[in-house]
């Protein structure tokens, strides 16, 4: 096989534009990039196979495996990115540019530069001394819903013993951080003359209760979901946004409010749902059928590590750092549903990610390469 350069390798995989958005006109197939990312692995003799991501826009997950039997070594990444600033770039960020001991370019810290250095890695690597299988996953749609993710775990196609997401850690391995969910309350009044009040229901009263029991609700989670780990140590409630009325004279027959929660991993999502309209009870009492709550996406579980297999140990003997938390969401916890050991570990830092003139520093190589390289050694030899 003719060797192919790391940087070779970069700059392919940066040229591949897989923007995620919300926004269609923003939105990309990743489909490109995982039939390269295919190729290559398949010349390194991986078995791959390509899952079209039901409910996202012409999305793809790629799971790539080597060996067979149990257990075993999963590197996972993101193959979309956010989509760019205009203006802001002062180059085009789908060409790999290197300059200051840097790669810049759209995805090389976040993280399409993962698969470049996993590749790098495979080239040392005696593939064929392995005695448990490697795999590595590209998802889709990790910067929107997480849709790639979801659906992998969805399918429990595998059951490695240990896995890796490569996001950019600065080579400190992240064992736990919160999740995040958004709802929308909306009240229904009933519009009238603000002359007489009883001719109508007003919305704004409506929620000026609710938001009476989300506040306590708020404290509650303050008081009964505490985590030390975390800089903010405990699960959070913010009121975002609130827009309701269309006079001083006529009573509110409309408002709407929305606000997320970020829960620590000893609140799972369906508990916070269930205080969220716990919470809310009073008021559906109070004004029947008028109150209705609603999730505006999927919700990002939060995420702390199983370690039946001893991931955090060897993490922590490779990288020579304790593990640590963070204050973003992954796909950790939907990796973690697979049933293995799961870390957020990579090169690069999060200081650059979502950035104009995202870059890598390239001292970030030999380091990653080589934590790749003992890893693989460590759990497939
Ligand atoms: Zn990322």
């Amino acid at each position: 096989m003719p060797q192919i350069t790391f940087l070779d390798t970069y700059r392919d995989i940066i040229e591949f534009p897989t923007i995620s958005a919300f926004d269609e006109k923003w939105d990309m197939t990743n489909r490109p990039l995982i039939d390269y990312l295919a190729t290559r692995l398949s010349d390194f003799g991986f078995d791959i196979s390509i899952q079209n991501v039901p409910g996202a826009r012409n999305k793809y997950n790629m799971l790539a495996k080597f060996g067979s039997g149990e257990g075993g070594l999963l590197l996972a990444g993101h193959s979309d990115t956010v989509p760019f600033d205009e203006g802001r770039w002062t180059q085009d960020p789908f060409v790999l540019r290197q300059a200051d001991e840097r790669l810049y370019g759209l995805g090389t810290c976040d993280m399409k530069g993962f698969f470049a250095f996993i590749l790098e890695a495979l080239q040392t690597i005696p593939l064929k001394q392995l005695k448990k299988p490697l795999y590595v996953l590209a998802t889709a749609d990790e910067e929107t819903s997480m849709a790639g993710a979801r659906f992998f775990a969805q399918q429990q196609l595998i059951k490695p013993d240990m896995a890796i997401i490569g996001e950019p850690t600065e080579l400190k391995a992240i064992s736990r951080h919160k999740g995040h969910m958004a709802h929308t309350l909306t009240a229904e009044g009933q519009a009238g003359h603000s002359s007489d009040p009883a001719r109508g229901v007003n919305a704004i009263e409506i929620l000026h209760q609710a938001i009476g029991q989300l506040l306590t609700l708020k404290q509650q989670l303050h008081d009964q979901y505490r985590d030390d780990d975390f800089s903010v140590p405990y699960a959070t409630l913010n009121l975002g946004h609130i827009h309701g009325g269309d006079g001083e004279n006529r009573i509110c027959g409309h408002c709407q409010l929305s606000f997320d929660l970020r829960p620590v991993p000893a609140l799972p999502d369906e508990d916070a749902i269930r205080l969220i309209d716990e919470a809310l009870k009073p008021v559906h009492s109070h004004y029947p059928g008028r109150l209705s709550r609603a999730l505006m996406y999927p919700t990002a579980p939060a995420f702390a590590c199983r370690n039946e297999h001893g991931l955090v140990e060897l993490a922590e003997q490779l990288t020579g750092q304790p593990v640590g938390s963070a204050n973003y969401a992954t796909e950790g916890p939907f990796i973690n549903q697979l049933g293995c050991d799961t870390l957020i570990l990579g090169p690069g830092s999060i200081e650059q990610a979502h950035q104009p003139d995202e870059f890598i520093d390239l001292h970030y190589v030999d380091p990653t390469v080589t934590l790749l390289r003992n890893m693989v050694k460590h759990v497939c030899a």
